[in-house]
This record gives C-alpha cells, structure tokens and sequence, in this order.
C-alpha cells in the first residue's frame, strides 16, 4: 500500500484515537468548542458511558468511526438511512441536484414531485408542506390546530416525543390527566399548563380528559406508534379512540409519523393499521393532520406537515397562519428524498422486514439462551429489547422500570463485537435494505456471547 501525506496523517490520527488517552483528548477538544462535545444531546452517550468518536464515513449497512473500527450500524441516523447509507442512487441524486444549484428560495418541481410522492401513498395526506426539521413540522401542526379550533390546549402522551419545540418538551409522571411540568429548563409556566399530559395507551385516562377539557383542546398529538421510549406497541383501538372522541369534540388530530412514516411500514404505521382494519372490514380511522421527517429527507433535513385541505389551506400564504422557511424544499435535500423513494419499492420493504425479523427474533432468541429476561417491543418493521422486562411495556412508566445498566453493558459488549447499538435503551434500533443476512447473523452472534 502507497501511503501519500494525506493518508499517513489519516492513519496516525486513527492510531492515536485508539488509545483511551487519544480518544479522551479528541473528546476535550469537541467539549471545548460543542456543549457537551454535541449537537445533538444523545449523541454524547450519557445513557451508556463511554467516548463517543467522531464518525468518518457510513455505506450501507456499516459505519466507520475516526479510529478505523467498522460496526454493522443499528442507528441509521435514527432512521433516515432506510435505503443503506449512501445508497449510489440517493448520492448520485444528490450530486446531481448540487450541481443545479444549492439552495434558491424558490419553487422548484422536485418539491412538487416530493409532496406528490408523499400524497400519492397517504390518502389523508391531502396537502403537504416541506419544512426541515420534524420539530418544525409538529410545532407547525400545533399552530394550525389552534388556529382552526381557536382553542389553547394539547393532548399529548407521557414518553412520546415530539421534537423540541416548547409545548412538546412537556411531560408527566404517572397518573391521570396532571397540568404539564415541563421537562425542560427554559419553559413558561404557561406554556406548560396549555400541555395535558396523559398516560400513553390509557382510553380512560384519554375519555376523561375530554369529558373534563373537551371545549378546550384544540390538539390530540401522539406517535403513531411510540418509538422514542423504545418501541410500543399502541393497543387496539387506541388511535381510533383518538380519533372518535377528537373528531366528536372538535379536535384536530396530529399523527406524528416522523420516525415511523415511510419506516413501521410503506406506509407507515397509519398504514399498517389500515391495512387490519380494511381485513376486518372496518373503516380506517383517520388523522386530521400528520407528520413526516427522518425518512422523507434519506439522510438529508427534510420533514413535513401534511393533512386535510381545509387545515393545511390555513397556511400562509393562503390563510391565516404565519409559516416559513429559508431552506425550506431545498434542492438538495428533496432530492435525496425522491431518490430514497425510489429506492424504497415492494421489494425493498420486503427486504427491510426480513432484516428487522431477523434481529428481532434472533436476538431475542439468543437472550433467551443465556437467561437474558426482556420483553420485545415492535410495531411493523420497528422494534427495541427492553432488558429486566419479562412483557412489552405499554406506558412510560412500565419503559423506566427497564434495566438501563444492562443495556449499558450490552452496548458496549456488541461495540467489542463490531456492532453499533443505540446509545440509548430509550431508542428503536434501526435496520436498513442493506442489512443482508450475513450481517443480520452476525449481529445475533454478537447478541450471542453477552452473559453466556
Ligand atoms: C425525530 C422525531 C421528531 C423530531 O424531528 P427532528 O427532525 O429531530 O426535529 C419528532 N417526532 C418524532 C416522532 C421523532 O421521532
């Protein structure tokens, strides 16, 4: 091998990050200059331990951190990185689009194409508007709910996460209906009594609610299907009584599909329940309002709020209620997303649910060859172990009660074996197309010789 300055540099640097005092210094220099070393908090790896290195490079189903180490990748950039990440036809795509041209503050016809892609699979996706962020999309869908309703307070569920935005950064303890504390430092008071948290999964606990604050909610927001405390399954009915009792009260129902869109299924989990319903001859419920990210933008920020004509025609410029953005539709971004539904035929769903079964079933089956209690949740093609469990949980407060030093060590012992977990027991562990059997078998070998 010919080494040329660049590489010799390269590779003395990934030497000196493989040593524990290389990998400290790196981290003292990203602490200095990113609170916590971070942009984004999860990242830091508080929930396991350990020094997160920088990330190099990522192809397919594998990713390659700054010391040369290789890991099959169960992350997938939370999600987005569906395809396999740099998917040539999504990268190709992208190159394409920046060479067109990075960014204009103007229309252009991929943004049409993508909102039809969007449209075009999702019956109540009647409208859609681009945004970059799924923390925008949401806080957008709130704006609108109250705008339509003129009504103040939103519903939402104790472990369901909605982005950043200060209304969703708001949650309980256990009980009923309690006045929203928020969760984070920075938030008013008012904001926070404006927040109805409640018991993810509890009809009676939702029934209640509306009985006592009917007239005033102007929004029901929950995941479609809890992902974000690990993977919940919801209960039959669950969202159907969402939408009954919200359509009956005048309320606007917000489905946040930002991580399961386009991901629990082709359709998301809107879809899967769909699909049950139409096989026992029922009618579908339907969300007034839902929204996308993660998935939508493959890899790039892209995210959106999309939903029946009469909420989304609210928006400006039509209507009343102020939205925007610079980057908005960007050119590159949507591209990537295009791409990705391209990429994302029959086919490749069917591939992604075997990978997801494959880990699934297979991990959980190695767990049970070494004594390792844990319950399995998933919804579709997601899915999350919850260790010192023995039956899925279905509350947040069930999720707590999970043995987070466990996962810890199960983290770092998969690290060792060439595989990168969610730095979270609170996180969905994400397969992709790319997750080919003879990785999705080593990642069940690897689950294999934890505690054996
Ligand atoms: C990731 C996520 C968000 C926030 O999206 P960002 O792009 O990180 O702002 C909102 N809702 C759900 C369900 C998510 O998983």
């Amino acid at each position: 091998m010919r080494f040329t300055r660049d590489s010799f540099a390269r590779t003395m640097k990934a030497a000196m990050l493989r040593t524990d005092r290389g990998a400290r210094g790196w981290r003292a220099r990203a602490t200095d200059v990113l609170p916590g070393g971070v942009n984004s908090p999860v990242r830091a790896w508080n929930g396991v331990g350990g020094t997160p290195l920088p990330i190099t490079s990522a192809r397919g189903a594998t990713i390659t951190d700054a010391a040369g180490h290789t890991r099959i990748d169960l992350v997938g950039s939370w999600g987005a990185a569906i395809a396999g990440h740099a998917h040539p036809h999504v990268v190709d795509a992208v190159a394409k689009a920046a060479k067109q041209g990075l960014s204009f503050g103007a229309t252009t016809e991929a943004e049409v194409e993508l909102a039809e892609a969007i449209r075009s699979r999702i019956a109540p996706a009647a409208r859609v508007r681009l945004v970059s962020t799924g923390t925008e999309a949401t806080m957008t869908a709130l704006r609108i709910a109250r705008a339509a309703t003129g009504r103040d307070k939103v519903v939402k569920f104790a472990g369901c996460y909605h982005g950043h935005a200060d209304p969703f950064l708001v949650a309980a303890g256990s009980g009923l209906a309690t006045a929203g504390v928020p969760d984070s430092a920075g938030i008013t008071a008012t904001t926070a009594a404006d927040t109805i948290v409640l018991p993810y999964g509890d009809a009676q606990a939702l029934t209640a609610a509306f009985a006592e604050h009917g007239q005033t909610i102007a929004a029901v927001i929950t995941e479609a299907a809890p992902a974000n405390m690990g993977v919940v399954r919801p209960p039959d009915g669950f969202n159907t009584l969402i939408a009954s009792l919200s359509r009956h009260e005048g309320s606007v129902f917000i489905l946040d599909e930002v991580l399961t869109g386009f991901r629990a299924g082709p359709q998301g989990w809107w879809g899967v329940e769909r699909d049950a319903a139409l096989m026992r001859g029922e009618q579908p419920w339907q969300p007034d309002l839902i929204t996308y990210g993660k998935v939508i933008g493959g890899g790039l920020p892209v995210a959106a709020v999309a939903g029946r004509a009469d909420l989304m025609d609210m928006l400006a410029p039509v209507g009343p209620v102020y939205q925007a953005g610079t980057l908005s539709g960007n050119p590159v971004a949507v591209a990537a997303g295009l791409a990705t539904f391209e990429v994302m035929d029959a086919d490749a769903y069917v591939r992604l649910s075997l990978a997801a079964d494959a880990v699934r079933e297979g991990v959980s089956e190695a767990f049970m060859a070494s004594g390792v209690t844990h319950a399995v949740g998933q919804a579709g093609t997601l899915f999350s172990f919850f260790l010192g469990l023995d039956t899925p949980p279905t509350t947040f407060d069930q999720v707590a009660a999970q043995d987070t030093a466990a996962y810890s060590s199960l983290f770092h012992h998969m690290r060792g074996a060439g595989v990168a977990l969610p730095p979270s027991a609170f996180e969905s562990w994400f397969v992709s197309v790319a997750h080919e059997e003879r990785l999705t078998r080593r990642i069940v070998d690897a689950a294999g010789t934890w505690l054996s």
